[in-house]
């Protein structure tokens, strides 16, 4: 999203079914709103070494999926600008692929999913798994070799468990030859 594109959630254009996500946290192109102004670059070199600095930019946002699709979503609000590292013309070459993939209603097809697998999360988290899965997450647990690796003590820094067991070996050592001098 380029600086002064921040949506007005009351603005009717705006598709409620994909809404933009409301953050707190620090978004890269509000903090560093200069990287995101590209319309004053003329030749293609500039533009392609500005947009690999916004890439890398958009790549840290924590919206960034969010973003892109709520941009995809609503193509009037987003004709111009940067937004999820995307130009509109990538952007609309992204939309038609969904109408192709999707249908003409990508959107709400989108949302539909994205729906289906909140409450999925939601129900996931209320109710205790089926016994069935529980077992089944058992044996995928099993199957995975939870043996620990070698431990190489020239490598790897001395664990409270290896000192104590260290120490334990000494003692045993020292108490033996004791035992065996005496
Ligand atoms: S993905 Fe990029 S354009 Fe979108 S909110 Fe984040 S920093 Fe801004």
């Amino acid at each position: 999203m380029s600086p002064n594109q921040t949506p007005v959630l009351a603005d009717p254009v705006i598709d409620s079914r994909v809404p933009f996500p409301h953050t707190t946290l620090p978004l890269p192109c509000r903090t560093t709103p200069d990287l995101y102004r590209i319309e004053h670059l003329a030749t293609r070199p500039e533009l392609k070494r500005a947009m690999a600095k916004i890439t890398l930019s958009c790549a840290g946002c924590p919206i960034v999926r969010d973003c892109l699709k709520f941009a995809l979503a609503n193509p009037e609000l987003s004709s111009e600008g940067i937004w999820a590292a995307t130009t509109p013309r990538q952007r609309k070459a992204l939309r038609d692929r969904l109408v192709r993939r999707l249908g003409p209603d990508w959107v709400g097809v989108v949302a539909e999913r994205e729906e289906t697998a909140r409450r999925r999360r939601q129900t996931a988290r209320s109710a205790p798994a089926p016994r069935r899965d529980t077992a089944m997450a058992h044996l995928e647990l099993e199957s995975i070799p939870v043996r620990p690796a070698p431990y190489e003590p020239w490598r790897e820094p001395l664990t409270d468990a290896r000192r104590a067991q260290n120490r334990r070996l000494l003692e045993a050592a020292l108490t033996h030859k004791a035992a065996k001098a005496a």
